[in-house]
């Protein structure tokens, strides 16, 4: 099968947020499998940067954007470790800037011109370098108006009629909304500015867009796939989620095992898996104390939270959480992570008051990220809402027990110890569903009770996460079968 991936950022080429992970793994996995993939993204100054051999096609192209003629040329490399072709847009108006989507805080103005004209330079793209594309595979709203391409203005020229659309949702909550004259850019007509297709309460969606004229619509978690047919995780696309749901699936993001095994992982004082996790934790947890200027102490249970500290991740309730806990319980905490300014101010005064029992780290470190998975025994992710989530992951492989909130992502991949609702399926965490500091508080309180009391318990939980397969594999082969349940609706 031929599977082109239309993505605004893919690892190593450039990256903002889980999409790019996402878009760097699957293709080098579907090759894997048998497949033929090619990756197609906005050729930014972070991709001229980022280390890999990229070459000129010598390809200049014009496509349309409202009155104007906008050029294009055409480059390409090939992802890391794989013969994956990736083709890149260059257009250096557009995209020769410091970020991908904005800067200061405020998007760029004119993102949705941007994103026009690469949606319409994806479909040129197939025309001059001759691909034979059978699943045209497009991601958040940066790509939605590449579906309404195929539909449309390239519906009836016959090298585009064959190509079955998918088109995946990583986060909902962002949707690329734009003043309705923006839909002078697109080229398309006016009758698509319905509430049905391309409108949503008077503005263009370019989100919505992708949802309405894709054969097939995905997201990144069964759970999260639930969710966004509701309110309020469905942020006012709820309903249409539900008209499409007999084509919406949940798959859930692999991990990397070449970057995430605590085996082989470079970051770390001491390697370990699960055979000798009992030995390699206790010199990481040790190490990292040490790091931290938490006091060394091995039968505290350490615990920690990495990620962005935004609302989104529930940094209120640990916060919260950790005021309640730091007088009264024995347990340490650590905290990596940067964001909203008002979580800063408060973790900072928190570690200033409580040195010895509270780390925080205002930053971003990958390494440090890789040794607090090593060094910790529990993970919190209590987030409000989350898509597909990595950490979770690999804090299985690590070894560190995740604590989260059952959403999305979470809620498919940790079974809770001992919630009613596992029907027999073997725990690896624990999770509550209510979004509060209590329920954060208590089940906290659940794990730190089972690895004092029942150390041996506590080994078993450890031990099944470490086993578990979390790899591409499995979520290439479901894509696989997405793909083809797809080609099979288009030529029906
Ligand atoms: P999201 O994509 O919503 O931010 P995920 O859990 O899916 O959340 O992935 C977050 C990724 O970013 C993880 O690999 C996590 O380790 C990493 N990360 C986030 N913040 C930091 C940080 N401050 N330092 C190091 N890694 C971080």
């Amino acid at each position: 099968m031929n599977i082109l991936l239309a993505t605004s950022e893919a690892v190593p080429f450039a990256k903002t947020g889980g999409l790019a992970d996402v878009s760097g793994a699957l293709p080098v996995e579907l090759e894997r499998l048998g497949h033929r993939p090619a990756v197609i993204l906005p050729g930014y100054r972070q991709t001229r940067y980022c280390g890999q051999k990229i070459e000129s096609l010598g390809i200049d192209f014009i496509v349309p954007i409202g009155s104007k003629m906008v050029t294009g040329r055409l480059s390409k490399s090939v992802m890391p470790g794989s013969n994956v072709p990736v083709y890149f847009i260059e257009q250096d108006q557009y995209f020769d800037r410091d970020q991908l989507y904005g800067a200061d805080g405020k998007d760029y103005i004119d993102n949705c011109e941007r994103f026009v004209f690469f949606s319409r330079a994806v479909l040129e793209a197939i025309r001059l370098l001759d691909l034979q594309v059978d699943v045209l595979h497009a991601n958040d709203w940066q790509t939605g108006l590449v579906p309404a391409y195929l539909k449309t203005i390239y519906a009836n020229v016959p090298r585009y009629q064959k190509i079955a659309s998918v088109f995946t949702i990583h986060n909902i909550a962002f949707q690329g909304q734009f003043w309705h004259w923006d839909m002078l850019l697109t080229g398309l007509d006016w009758k698509y500015f319905n509430w049905h297709e391309m409108e949503f309460h008077g503005k263009l969606n370019l989100l919505k867009t992708g949802l309405v004229f894709a054969d097939a619509l995905s997201t990144v978690s069964r759970r999260y796939a639930e969710e966004i047919q509701a309110i309020p995780l469905g942020c006012g696309l709820e309903g249409l989620l539900q008209y499409r749901r007999d084509v919406l699936t949940g798959i859930i993001n692999g991990i990397d095992p070449a970057e995430w095994n605590p085996a082989t992982d470079k970051h770390l004082p001491e390697r370990f898996d699960a055979d000798t996790v009992g030995r390699g934790k206790p010199k990481c947890k040790a190490a990292l104390q040490k790091e931290l200027g938490l006091t060394q102490l091995a039968g505290v249970p350490l615990i920690a939270s990495v990620g962005r500290l935004t609302d989104q991740k529930g940094f209120d309730l640990i916060a919260d959480v950790i005021q309640r806990w730091v007088q009264t319980n024995d347990a340490q905490w650590v905290v990596l992570g940067t964001g909203q300014p008002k979580y800063h101010k408060l973790f900072e005064s928190l570690a200033q008051r409580y040195p010895d029992k509270i780390a925080v780290r205002l930053e971003f470190s990958n390494a440090l990220a890789h040794r607090i998975e090593a060094g910790s025994d529990m993970f919190l992710m209590p987030s409000r809402y989350e898509p597909c989530g990595l950490n979770q992951m690999y804090s299985l492989k690590y070894g560190s027990v995740p604590i989260v909130r059952e959403t999305g992502g979470l809620a498919d991949t940790i079974v809770g110890f001992g919630n009613p609702e596992n029907q027999g399926r073997p725990a690896n965490g624990f999770s509550f569903l209510e979004y509060s500091a209590l329920a954060l508080s208590e089940t906290i309180r659940r794990a730190c009770d089972l690895y004092r009391l029942q150390p041996g318990e506590w080994s078993k939980l450890v031990d099944i996460g470490m086993r578990q397969d979390w790899s591409w594999r499995n979520s290439a082969n479901q894509y696989v079968e997405l793909y083809l349940k797809t080609i099979g609706l288009k030529h029906v």
